[in-house]
């Protein structure tokens, strides 16, 4: 079964945690033992694992990406967006997470994060669950 998430951002840089959203959509289907694929279809936008118990994780997690790769920096991309394509190859698209009694197997600190590096847009997280 394929699923469709929407999430809207309202500013360039924003992580949107789905955590909550991707485990609905795992109760809705009643599968209680398999893997859960998260894919993002953008070239600036990506999603991760991580910390979701201390919001500042996040916001560091963030402005070091501002860091590392400044939103100007003699890029050629003619679009003027080449730090989020940047950031969106840094954090990748895609993730795996296995599904154990119903719940995403996941670490007590982790969280699934939605980052948005060219926004506000409109975007899609595709989630593919494989029973097994
Ligand atoms: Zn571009």
């Amino acid at each position: 079964m394929l699923k469709y998430l929407e999430v809207v951002t309202q500013k360039r840089t924003h992580f949107e945690e789905i955590t909550d959203a991707v485990q609905e959509i795992i109760d809705e289907s009643g599968i209680k033992e398999g893997i859960c694929y998260i894919y993002v279809p953008h070239t600036t936008a990506g999603v991760f694992i991580n910390e979701n118990a201390d919001p500042d994780v996040k916001w560091d997690i963030e402005n070091a990406l501002d860091k590392l790769i400044p939103w100007e920096d003699g890029y050629k991309h003619i679009e003027g967006n080449a730090a989020a394509h940047i950031k969106s190859v840094l954090t990748g698209n895609s993730l795996f997470v296995p599904i154990k009694d119903g719940k995403l197997l996941l670490g007590i600190w982790q969280g699934i994060f939605f980052a948005e590096f060219d926004g506000p847009r409109d975007r899609k997280v595709i989630i593919k669950l494989m029973e097994g």
